[in-house]
Formats: structure tokens, C-alpha cells, sequence
């Protein structure tokens, strides 16, 4: 294998994001600023074939996990035969995705056998009109349908809630109960700025602190160590009695630059080394031409990890409400 892929700030690389589509079915507000936005012509999206290239380019760099992610992966056609490709040429990937649920059911059985190491469904509320509300579709009971059959598979299940106050902040005693009631993970993530046309306000920003002391008032937490590999940026909690775990991912609080471990590759082909930084190395072209090898890419891959950011710093000093302009639904999360 090459030599390990390194960031300008000692941190190794081991983990690639991979945004599939930037096509939704959802219109969460925090993620696509409901702004409608026109999708990425078809010709400009990578082909599954052109994702595995760079699969296997970043394995042999030392990338050990991938996450298929969005836009809705499942709504982007032969996703399932694409997970299929992965498996069979790399059968020690941890291969993971994260999804809304909303479209996941019959893809279950495949999951499983595809060993997906882990599923993280973003379910922001149990109250069927604060889901309408936040994604824009009355989905939420294939969301619950869907996560039944998961932990009825034996799927390992994360559940990523992004707080928002005045919109989900009153419904603790709902994820408190799930957390408590079901074998998963639920963590909350603070709500970042991201798009130019995001509505982050001071006001809707639900800090981890305040949602810890909100959690805290209905369970006792106990902290769970050294996890780091399983729990990512996530601080975990096991709850006393409980089936489940908590946990908080705080992005603005709390940030956790110096461990990230992460590349991002958005659904046009473009490595993003950080999610706070709009600085994209357009790498479809690359993959395009015959004549241009791996070696030329792994080339690219680590000039941009040489020059990645501390993210913090970027937040620190954004000017007005975003930090990024790209909205989520175009990076993947
Ligand atoms: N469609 C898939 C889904 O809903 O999980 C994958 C794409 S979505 C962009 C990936 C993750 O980004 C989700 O877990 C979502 O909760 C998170 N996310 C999007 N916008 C966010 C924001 N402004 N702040 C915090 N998390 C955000």
C-alpha cells in the first residue's frame, strides 16, 4: 500500500464521504435552505464505475471507510447494484450510509447482505407534523417502518437529529424514549450554517449544552470512553437502563477539527477537505481522460489534503449567517 495519506496538520486521512446525487426527495429546511435549486445535469454526475476508481484509489491511500451519502442515495438509480460493486471489490470496506429513511424498506434485505457496517437515518422529530414540517413530505411512517425493519435485520442504526430550536427543542421525551426503548445511537448535531441561503439564526441555534441539560433531565447519562473510531466526532452517553445510547456531535460548541479524519466527494466529482470550506479540487475531468492516471489523482488527492483547513478557523471567521455557500444537499453532509 502507498504511504498513508496526511494532512497539512499531522491528521490522517481514512475515512471518504462519497455524495452519490445531489437529488432529494425531501426539502429539509436545514439542509436546502428551501431555496430550489437546479440539479446537476445527469452527463456531469460520476458514473458508479467512475465512484469505484476513486474507491479504490482512496483504499489505497489508507481509506478504510466510505459513507454513500446525498442528496438521497437511494434516490439516485442502481444504488443498490452500486453497494453490490463495492462489496465485491472491496470486501473489507466498512462501507456505511447515511439516508432519510423515506425510501430505504426494500433495500433492507441488501443491506445485510452487503454487510453495511452501520445506517444513520436522519429523523429529526417522532411527531408526524414536526417531520412534515422540517422535510417538507408527510413521510414519517415509512421513516418508523424502515427503522423497525432495520434493527429487525440486526442493522446497526444511528439516528442524527439536527436540533433546532422552536422546532424540535420541545420534544425530548420523544428521543429520550426512543434512545431508551431501542438498541441504537441517537445523536444530535448542532445546527450549522451552511448555504449562502441558510435560515441558522441565533435564534434557532440549539447549543449541545442546553440539549445535554434538557437530556439530563429525563436520564442519567453515563459517558462511554474511547470510542472514538465507532462514535466519530460524537460525544456518546449510555442511558442508565436503557437499550440505546446518546450522543452529541457540536460542530459550533465544540468543534472537533483536530481529529477529523475525513475527505468529501461530491456527486460532480469535485474532493472537498473540509466541510466549512468551499475550496473544491474538480477531479471528473481527471477521471475522464484515458490518458491520466491513478497516480496523477493520488497526486491531486494529496496536494488537497496538504492545504486542508482547520475548520474552526473558517467558522470563526465567516462573515454574516453561512459559513460555506454550498447548501448541504450538494455536499453531502
Ligand atoms: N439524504 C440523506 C439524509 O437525509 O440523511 C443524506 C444527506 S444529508 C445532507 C446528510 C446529513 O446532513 C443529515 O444527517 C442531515 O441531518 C445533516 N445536515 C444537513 N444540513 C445540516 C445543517 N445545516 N446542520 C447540521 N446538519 C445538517
Amino acid at each position: 500500500m502507498a504511504r498513508a495519506l496526511l494532512d497539512g496538520h499531522g491528521r490522517t486521512v481514512r475515512y471518504l464521504r462519497l455524495s452519490v446525487t445531489d437529488r432529494c426527495n425531501l426539502r429539509c429546511l436545514y439542509c436546502r435552505s428551501n431555496v430550489m435549486q437546479r440539479c446537476i445535469p445527469h452527463s456531469q454526475i460520476l458514473r458508479y464505475e467512475e465512484i469505484t476508481r476513486m474507491v479504490g484509489i482512496a483504499a489505497s491511500l489508507g481509506v478504510r471507510k466510505v459513507r454513500l451519502t446525498g442528496g438521497e442515495p437511494f434516490a439516485r438509480k442502481g444504488c443498490d447494484g452500486f453497494l453490490v460493486m463495492l462489496h465485491e471489490r472491496f470486501p473489507d470496506l466498512d462501507v456505511r450510509i447515511t439516508t432519510n429513511g423515506t425510501l430505504l424498506a426494500p433495500y433492507i434485505p441488501l443491506l445485510r447482505h452487503v454487510r453495511v457496517g452501520a445506517v444513520n437515518l436522519s429523523l429529526d422529530s417522532f411527531d408526524r407534523a414536526t417531520f412534515a414540517r422540517v422535510t417538507g413530505r408527510d413521510l414519517l411512517p415509512q421513516v418508523l417502518a424502515a427503522l423497525d425493519a432495520l434493527l429487525a435485520a440486526g442493522i446497526r442504526v444511528k439516528i442524527n437529529v439536527v436540533a433546532m430550536r422552536g422546532v424540535n427543542d420541545g420534544q425530548m421525551d420523544d428521543f429520550v424514549h426512543a434512545a431508551r426503548n431501542m438498541p441504537l445511537d441517537l445523536r444530535f448535531i448542532e445546527f450549522m450554517p451552511m448555504g449562502s441561503a441558510t435560515p441558522w439564526s441565533v435564534e434557532n441555534f440549539w447549543s449541545t449544552a442546553d440539549i445535554q441539560a434538557e437530556a439530563e433531565r429525563r436520564a442519567r447519562l453515563i459517558p462511554v470512553t474511547a470510542d472514538a473510531a465507532e462514535s466519530g466526532p460524537a460525544r456518546m452517553y449510555r442511558i442508565a437502563g436503557g437499550l440505546g445510547r446518546l450522543g452529541f456531535i457540536s460542530p459550533l460548541t465544540n468543534h472537533f477539527c483536530l481529529s477529523c479524519n475525513r475527505l468529501r466527494l461530491t456527486s460532480d466529482g469535485a474532493l472537498r477537505t473540509c466541510l466549512f470550506a468551499d475550496k473544491e479540487y474538480r477531479l471528473r475531468g481527471l477521471l475522464r481522460q484515458p490518458r491520466i492516471t491513478d497516480e496523477t489523482i493520488v497526486r491531486v488527492i494529496r496536494r488537497a489534503c496538504a492545504d486542508k483547513p482547520v475548520g474552526a478557523e473558517l467558522l470563526r471567521a465567516r462573515r454574516g449567517a453561512a459559513v460555506a455557500v454550498k447548501q448541504m444537499v450538494g455536499i453531502g453532509g
